[in-house]
């Protein structure tokens, strides 16, 4: 892949560390500035120093995406820095309490499920109208939110877990909302599944690296102007929903 030609801007939630930090370095590798969007200052700050050893172009912005004022804050830091954001990772996610039943579905814990609907859909949302109107001034703006294969109600792959998967499905329909929304602009949303990765979401007991997992992100983050839109993509191509 080239260098981008004009220095372009890309956000990405949860980069510190995980996929989100691989996305952050692939990116950076190719020409982006990247904002490195954390909700810690000190991991936040780590992960900026690493990538620039890597050297990335890599600014750091606070930003938790269960909080409104957070969003806000963070396109206004973006906002200072740059003037404008051409890609926006939605990577962000947790998976949730499992202990006690709490993601069997015949004995959910609706907090568990209330919380992760907040990191992973509501958090989406956030951080995403916070962006739009730095997205709105770039000239190939992207936004990629990071799905999973187990939110497929076709797949239906992984574990039972009732807040997670259900959230990623979520995710996905919401991501075919915006992309409805903005059909008629030049702002293309998708979805991506990154497969499964070694991070400490999985214990890192899992057969792909964070790059691989990345990689697939970076090519939405990057694609064509009449490339797809509102789809759900992994490294094979189109997942079904
Ligand atoms: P990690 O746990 O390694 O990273 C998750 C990142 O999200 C961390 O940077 C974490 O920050 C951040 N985060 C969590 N909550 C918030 C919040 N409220 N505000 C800001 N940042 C937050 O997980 P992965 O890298 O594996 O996962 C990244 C994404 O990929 C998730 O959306 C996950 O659902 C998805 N995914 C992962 C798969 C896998 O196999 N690993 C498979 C399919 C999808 P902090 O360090 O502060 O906690």
């Amino acid at each position: 892949m080239g260098r981008v030609n004009d220095t372009k801007t890309a956000l990405v939630t949860g980069a510190n560390k995980g996929i989100g930090f691989a996305v952050a370095q692939g990116l950076g590798a190719i020409g982006f500035t990247v904002a490195v969007g954390a909700r810690d200052d000190a991991r936040r700050e780590e992960a900026v120093e690493r990538l620039r050893t890597a050297g990335v172009d890599a600014f750091g912005v606070a930003l938790d995406v269960t909080s409104d004022d957070s969003a806000a804050a963070a396109a206004a830091a973006i906002e200072q820095t740059t003037g404008r954001l051409d890609v926006l990772v939605n990577n962000a996610g947790i998976s949730g309490r499992t202990d006690g039943g709490a993601q069997d579905p015949t004995t959910l814990d609706l907090d568990v499920v209330r919380t992760v609907l907040d990191t992973n859909v509501f958090g989406v949302v956030r951080v995403t109208n916070a962006m739009l109107p730095l997205l709105g001034r770039a000239d190939s703006p992207r936004i990629v939110n990071m799905s999973s294969n187990m939110g497929s109600l076709t797949l239906r792959t992984g574990p039972i877990m009732a807040a997670y998967a259900p959230s990623k499905s979520m995710l996905n329909s919401i991501t075919a909302q915006y992309a409805r929304r903005l059909a008629d602009t030049n702002i293309i949303v998708n979805a991506a599944c990154p497969g499964y990765v070694a991070t400490d979401f999985t214990g890192f007991a899992a057969p792909r690296t964070p790059e691989q997992g990345a990689a697939i992100v970076i090519r939405l983050a990057t694609l064509p102007d009449d490339g797809p839109r509102g789809g759900f993509f992994d490294d094979e191509g189109a997942v079904p929903w």
